[in-house]
């Protein structure tokens, strides 16, 4: 059987082919702290669980609208408005996997030969789902020095004729950057005059510390028409199993979006819409207990990377991974392979996340304080014998 251009256009996910030797490792026995996964490490709040049951025992088991129960639709609309004062409403909201979203609006928007400038380093699926539709990724570098903030200049001398697209992450996956309002300015600016659409992924929005604050483009005088913004409750609410999120677009983009949920997946999992309407309108204390627990792992994770020589740490606003640069004559893959095989410490490579990305690792620290000590400590092990 031939496989697709398509397919051959796309690498398997950096971050999956981590995941799968971790658990094979695991299976072998060998005791494996993995910082490279991209998942809170908390059960579920009790209220959500408790509502999905209910849901289930109840018959709620079937096929639902298409776009999402009309409550949750209205109830998440009403929440990123009030908190992102997106101008949004019910009908501009598709329910639907987060990831799923950002797969779809690929293939809505992009034909081959489409530009699209993405952030470098930027989280590892943005690039395939380009690639998978013929069009060009194409990288505004981000540096270290700069905190990883976008730089609108670099996005402007990006744009050629083919540009269709810009992506935006923010709080960043793979580095916390969370992007100031000056910086999403000057992109809203470049984008209107150059008529640029925005896929904005704000799934890590509520993980911010230290009084960062997060933005919405799509906020931004003229943006909402020319901006899908993208969110949904795995990292908030530690829902990653769920598989429950949302974009947010003009209606007219939500229906056309919605033309490919209903000819792949139909709708999100019954049961859990109303599970989400919970999460998102019910008592919201383990998500500020869960926010403030990554704080106190982030500060820990810091402190004690701060004694590994030859390794240096922005200090992230978001999201709940470090992006530590490293000096030592070793490519990324080489040194996330050393410490898994010699320290038996799972990190993702920073060359993942795109050329800008090498030279680092990216760490989750979406772990145990005692794994945080232990695995940062095999770490130093390593890094000194370099
Ligand atoms: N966007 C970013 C930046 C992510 O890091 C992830 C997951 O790791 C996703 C989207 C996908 O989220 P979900 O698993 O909820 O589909």
């Amino acid at each position: 059987m031939q496989f697709s251009q398509r397919l051959q256009e796309i690498p398997p996910s950096g971050t999956v082919a981590i995941s799968n030797l971790v658990n094979q490792m695991k299976g072998e026995g060998i005791d494996i702290i993995s910082f490279s996964v991209g998942e809170p490490d908390f059960t579920t709040p009790q209220n959500i669980i408790d509502k999905c049951a209910e849901s289930l025992k109840s018959g709620f088991t079937h096929y639902t609208p298409s776009m999402g129960i009309p409550e949750l639709r209205k109830a998440i609309a009403e929440a990123v408005k009030a908190k992102n004062g997106i101008p949004c409403e019910a009908k501009n909201v598709l329910v639907t996997p987060t990831k799923q979203a950002l797969f779809m609006i690929a293939l809505a928007y992009l034909n081959p030969g489409d530009e699209v400038l993405l952030p470098d380093p930027s989280w590892v699926s943005y690039e395939a789902h380009i690639r998978m539709c013929g069009a060009v990724p194409k990288y505004v570098t981000t540096k270290f020095d700069d905190g990883f903030v976008i730089d609108p200049e670099k996005v402007a001398a990006a744009v050629t004729p083919k540009t269709k697209m810009m992506v935006i992450n923010s709080p960043s996956n793979p580095t916390g950057c969370v992007q100031p309002e000056s910086t999403l300015k000057g992109i809203a600016d470049i984008c209107r005059e150059k008529d640029i659409m925005v896929m904005a992924d704000e799934i890590y929005e509520h993980i911010v510390y230290d009084g960062a604050k997060h933005y919405s483009i799509a906020a931004m005088p003229d943006m909402f028409d020319r901006t899908i913004t993208v969110s949904g409750l795995s990292k908030t609410y530690a829902m990653t199993g769920w598989r429950i999120g949302w974009m947010i677009a003009p209606e007219a983009d939500i229906k056309a979006v919605n033309k490919l949920q209903s000819h792949s997946i139909t709708c999100c999992t019954s049961f859990t819409q109303p599970a989400a309407l919970e999460a998102i309108k019910g008592p919201q204390d383990d998500k500020k207990k869960m926010v403030a627990e990554f704080k106190k792992r982030r500060d820990l994770a810091l402190d004690l990377i701060s004694e590994i020589p030859g390794l240096e740490c922005n200090v992230p606003g978001g999201a709940f991974y470090l992006f530590p640069k490293y000096d030592a004559k070793i490519a990324s893959n080489d040194l996330a392979e050393k410490f898994l095989m010699e320290g038996h410490v799972a990190v993702t490579p920073g060359r993942a996340f795109g050329p800008a990305g090498e030279g680092f690792f990216r760490l989750s620290y979406a772990a145990s304080e005692s794994d945080i000590i232990e695995g940062l400590g095999r770490i130093k092990d390593i890094m000194r014998s370099l």
